[in-house]
């Protein structure tokens, strides 16, 4: 059993797509344990991504991701983490596969709708800067 987080970011979240998104998951068989609404400052998103902090884009990314309320889930399931990736699509939507959400509901490569973590340990990181333990149901 693996976990994974899972945002749906502001252009989701604005275009009343959380519903969406979520039976996308749960129709893949993959469970929630965790769920809240935050609105991010610019310094969490920054926080947030700080792996991208030298890539051109991360200046309007984190204003993006700041700039209204994001669901955030701590998914569950078997290879959940590569399964959330598949269902997501490829990043920016003009590469994304036929049926994924990013290729159905993105915007641009900024504005794509959700993210993924994409590894085990990103994951764990991911997981820890939203929720504590205490507030997953496994
Ligand atoms: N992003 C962007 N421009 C780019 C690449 C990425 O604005 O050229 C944004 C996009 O919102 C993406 C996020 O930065 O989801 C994180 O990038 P990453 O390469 O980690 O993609 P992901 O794991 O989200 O598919």
């Amino acid at each position: 059993m693996e976990r994974t987080l899972s945002i749906i970011k502001p252009d989701g979240v604005e275009r009343g797509l959380v519903g969406e998104v979520i039976t996308r998951f749960e129709k893949a068989g993959i469970r929630i344990a965790a769920m809240k609404m935050r609105h991010l400052t610019k310094k969490e998103a920054e926080a947030f991504y700080a792996v991208h902090r030298e890539r051109p884009f991360f200046d309007s990314l984190t204003t993006y991701m700041s700039s209204g309320p994001v669901v955030v889930m701590v998914l569950e399931g078997d290879q959940v983490i590569q399964k959330n990736r598949e269902i997501m699509g490829a990043t920016n939507p003009a590469d994304a596969a036929p049926g994924t959400i990013r290729k159905d509901f993105a915007l641009d490569v900024e504005k794509n709708t959700v993210h993924g973590s994409d590894a085990p340990e990103t994951a764990q990181k991911e997981i820890a800067f939203f929720f504590s333990e205490l507030e997953i149901c496994s």
